[in-house]
């Protein structure tokens, strides 16, 4: 069976097509600029060279259709026709409380999933456009949803409730429902396999550090709780987002900035986090760079961020009573061992010992722990396609 993985963003579309025999991708590639001039498709079937296909799309829609070109392509394709797509897995950003798992969509799904969009109106519109355009292109073909939220649907009351009126959570269901879950699901999966222990007897910390960034408290394979909250805005200093700070900034900030409420909120999302601190990039290699040249702003903003990270994983041991590990992944903490270092250092006293040589690696699964670090760190690369593509394959047998 292949599955085809779509991750639709509002001007981009991601995809995989996977062969769930022996989980290979057979191709990959990002449509970007939908609904934008000078749109483009980057395409690779593996083993064949990479393409670039120059086309405006208007839609979704389009940008589907010029994909499933590219993958029944006599040249660069993957497969020879689209009957060879068993199902599609479609990554779903916001599964509000209704959905605490993967699902086969349906009519009512898709309804459910339309009244979830109030809570993600950046996130579930286009993951909803994608549904609909493939419903339109493979009418035949089933489809599932995957959801970011789902696996932090075990937190308990106590993780997930704010200290608001009771009153709102009930009118308008504000709550933490925090978001990576497939990824920190994933992960968490491999640092048993990789340790050989049980998810069932181990706490874990799984550390998601990408341009988007969360950390979960797994304890015996349920996530008991998470960074990021009612949206990804909350927990670690991110890319461009601020995460924790006083929620009196919010009121203070209109007030003296005469901001709208549009207005901050792009000043919380898009200008803030690493960016906002640095004034150098959103990216941590450009980060990185500029603080080893001296940039005083760009050293703050790593040790800030660095510093979030490492207080959530204190507070996290603290909340399960235990470490048994910790997990680094996505672009940041797969690749950055001065970050996983620098997170690292100083918790000694929780039992985690870094090895220097072990840990100067970038995108393998490997412990980066001593041999007798009580708690182990691990590096382990994130797979979310493959995540959705199982979930897929599961619920269309
Ligand atoms: P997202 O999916 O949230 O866009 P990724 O998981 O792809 O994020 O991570 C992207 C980020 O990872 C980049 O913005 C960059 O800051 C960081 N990153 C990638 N490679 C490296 C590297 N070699 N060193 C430091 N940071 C890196």
């Amino acid at each position: 069976m292949k599955v085809l993985v779509l991750n639709c963003g509002s001007s981009s579309l991601k995809y995989q097509l996977i062969n769930m025999q022996n989980e290979e991708v057979l191709a990959k590639g990002i449509a970007e600029r939908i609904g934008l001039q000078e749109g483009f498709v980057k395409h690779e079937a593996t083993g064949k060279e990479k393409v670039v296909i120059q086309e405006k799309m208007d839609n979704h829609k389009d940008a589907i259709r010029i994909v499933l070109g590219a993958v029944v392509d006599a040249n660069h394709g993957a497969i020879k026709s689209m009957d060879e797509i068993s199902a599609v897995g479609h990554r779903v950003v916001h599964g509000a409380e209704k959905f605490s798992g993967s699902i086969l969509i349906n009519e009512e799904v898709k309804q459910a999933l339309e009244e979830c969009s109030e809570l993600a109106p950046l996130h579930n519109p286009p993951n909803l456009m994608g549904i609909y355009a493939c419903e339109e292109i493979l009418p035949q073909v089933p489809m599932v949803a995957v959801f970011d939220t789902a696996f932090h649907q075990t937190m308990p009351k106590s993780s997930y409730l704010y200290a608001l009126p009771y009153e709102l959570y009930e009118k308008y269901k504000i709550r933490r429902y925090g978001f990576h879950g497939t990824s920190h699901k994933y992960v968490a999966m491999k640092a048993s396999e990789l340790l050989g222990k049980s998810l069932e007897e181990m706490k874990i910390v799984t550390c998601h550090l990408g341009n988007g960034a969360s950390v979960a408290a797994i304890d015996c394979g349920k996530s008991i709780d998470t960074s990021m909250g009612f949206t990804p805005l909350e927990g670690l200093a991110m890319g461009t987002r601020c995460g924790d700070m006083d929620p009196a900034i919010t009121t203070f900030l209109m007030e003296k900035e005469n901001l709208s409420s549009a207005e901050l909120n792009n000043l919380m999302n898009k200008k803030s986090g690493v960016f906002g601190i640095s004034g150098v990039s959103s990216d941590f290699r450009d980060i990185e760079d500029a603080a080893a040249e001296g940039n005083e702003r760009a050293n703050l903003a790593l040790e800030i961020f660095y510093k979030r990270v490492k207080k959530y994983i204190g507070a996290y041991a603290a909340e399960m009573g235990g470490l048994d590990a910790v997990v680094f992944t996505a672009g940041l903490g797969e690749n950055s061992k001065e970050c996983r270092e620098e997170v690292c250092r100083g918790l000694e006293f929780l039992g985690i010992k870094i090895d220097d040589e072990k840990n100067n690696v970038r995108g393998k699964e490997r412990i980066v722990s001593t041999d007798d670090s009580a708690t182990k760190v691990l590096l382990i690369p994130t797979n979310e396609e493959l995540m959705i593509a199982r979930d897929t394959l599961t619920l269309v047998k």
